[in-house]
């Protein structure tokens, strides 16, 4: 394993003029080009491209720019929170809930209708998607699949936020097919999931007391709050991986679109270098090269091998499954 995948994802949020004035989001339009065009530039000076999640709001008040940000090698996704959705479509009186909320009819029908909106403004359906919070239920991979989607970034391994149905715990860290029935699991779909990058070596105590793992976001302050570097977020993660030794090795991060990215002196946009200079730092200590890539390649990478499902295990025993009839393999 010498090559391993860099990707900077953004989510972009409606302004919280559209959704809620407590919600993540820029105050209006010019600021959340300002942060997108940002976090571009600084991204271009590593040579890295940018996979954007756009909510369907954003997709149509800042058409043109995503189309030439897409023109120009952006992966564009779509970001979906359904009650910001709920709020600006529906008057609240629909989809009124985190992803995870809702049921499968209610994730096909939402997601029809707004990738119907967001082809309108982009010019195309979406192919990639991440649902807000990280929230989802053991639905979304085979709803994901059947809508024509073919990827997307809808895990962050450890998080644990029930009351916004956004549970992690015991799933996969590297890039892999969905499964259909159950969320955590590796399947068989022709839809690559690829997983948020997280330093599992130390349990955070994160904002309401809730468990998390850094990652390698510049939004939180983990040197400032947790007493944790972007050096030793980068050199724990890069060996993680190297240990795991996945199919596909990426680093993958998130960031939003209400930060000063335009502000070479705000503390987002220096932190956000500080983590770039690491990752890359600690790629090249361990003998890796880092390449750019947005999570269309990294959902090729995913597809163009066959399913790598996870074998069947019951009370102790392995059954093999290539054969006939599964046979006890061991017990
Ligand atoms: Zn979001």
């Amino acid at each position: 394993m010498h090559e391993i995948k860099v990707v900077l994802t953004m989510d972009c949020e409606p302004t919280t003029a559209t959704s809620h004035p407590a919600a993540t989001g820029p105050t209006n339009w010019s600021g959340g080009e300002d942060a997108v065009l940002g976090y571009l530039e600084i991204a271009a000076r590593y040579g890295l491209p940018v996979t954007f999640f756009v909510h369907p709001e954003a997709a149509a008040a800042q058409a043109v720019m995503f189309r030439d940000l897409e023109r120009n090698g952006a992966c564009l996704g779509l970001h979906m929170h359904p009650w910001k959705y709920a709020l600006w479509r529906h008057r609240g009186k629909k989809y009124l809930a985190h992803y995870g909320g809702l049921t499968s009819a209610e994730q096909h029908e939402l997601l029809a209708e707004a990738s119907a909106i967001w082809a309108d403004a982009i010019g195309h359906r979406p192919a990639y998607f991440r649902p807000g919070t990280f929230s989802a239920n053991d639905s979304i991979f085979a709803v994901l699949e059947s809508q024509g989607f073919r990827g997307g970034s809808c895990t962050a391994l450890g998080r644990v936020i029930p009351e916004m149905q956004a549970i992690w715990v015991g799933g996969q860290p590297d890039p892999h097919r969905g499964h259909p029935a159950f969320r955590q699991a590796r399947g068989n779909l022709n839809f690559a999931n690829m997983p948020l990058s997280a330093d599992f070596s130390r349990v955070l105590n994160g904002p309401a007391n809730r468990n998390m793992y850094a990652d390698f976001r510049p939004d939180v302050d983990w040197p400032g709050q947790y007493q944790v570097s972007y050096r030793t977020i980068a050199t724990n993660i890069i060996k993680q991986v190297r240990e795991r030794a996945p199919t596909v090795p990426v680093l993958s991060t998130i960031t939003h679109n209400h930060y000063a990215y335009r502000d070479a002196d705000d503390p987002v946009t220096l932190r956000c270098r500080t983590m770039l200079d690491e990752m890359m730092a600690a790629c090249q200590a361990a003998g890796m090269n880092a390449k750019g890539a947005t999570l269309r390649e990294v959902a090729d990478d995913v597809l163009a091998h066959p399913a790598a499902e996870d074998p069947f295990v019951c009370e102790g025993a392995i059954f093999d499954l290539a054969g006939e009839r599964a046979e006890l393999r061991h017990a």
